[in-house]
């Protein structure tokens, strides 16, 4: 029971909890999970000792994490690529902290919002458009729809939620759309 509480000493743990929406029990719940995550618990450790403040010394590849936690998640390039401070999906190990902040429960809804408009965002226009939507859309239905339905999919989405009428939405928009949506923040989570 000790040792795995030694990934942290009680400083550390105050200062996560002060920077993430985490509580010293998710925090070390996560850090066991992150070491696992990481391969290498060491590495962990000494990241932690580099985490604040200034730049982290430890990076990983998108596939390092989404084996770990993300395998099941159709979006999980997007998700871990919406995280990355390069953009890219290569996280450092800030941006694996920021990233399980913001998909734990306890997160504000706008946060969520913010980075669930991000990994809709295929194309990184800043807005979502039809060509964003067909590409979530295969994500969510594992492109079971034929190309017809996919269409009509993705039209009525822009119908309904495009409230300044630009053929494209918005983070206004979208987070409208989002508010709607009473299973949003159940969905934006993941357990830790
Ligand atoms: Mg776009």
């Amino acid at each position: 029971m000790g040792n795995k509480q030694t990934i942290f000493t009680e400083e550390q743990l105050d200062n996560y909890q002060d920077c993430t929406f985490f509580n010293k029990k998710d925090i070390l719940k996560w850090g066991n999970r992150g070491s696992e995550g990481f391969g290498h618990s060491s590495r962990v450790t000494q990241a932690v000792h580099s985490l604040a403040p200034g730049p982290s010394c430890l990076s990983c590849t998108h596939s390092d994490c989404c084996v770990c936690f993300l395998q099941e998640n159709p979006f999980k390039e997007r998700i871990v690529a919406a995280f990355s401070e390069d953009g890219e999906g290569n996280l450092t190990f800030n941006d694996f902290v920021d990233m399980f902040s913001v998909l734990c429960e306890s997160a504000p809804r706008e946060l969520k919002a913010n980075y669930a408009f991000k990994i809709y965002d295929f194309n990184t226009d800043n807005f979502i458009c039809k060509e964003d939507l067909e590409l979530t859309l295969a994500r969510l239905t594992k492109s079971e729809l034929d190309e017809e339905e996919v269409v009509l999919v993705c039209d009525k989405v822009i119908e309904e939620a495009d409230l300044d009428g630009d053929g494209k939405l918005g983070f206004a928009d979208f987070e409208d759309m989002i508010a709607k949506a009473p299973d949003f923040l159940s969905t934006f989570h993941i357990r830790i």
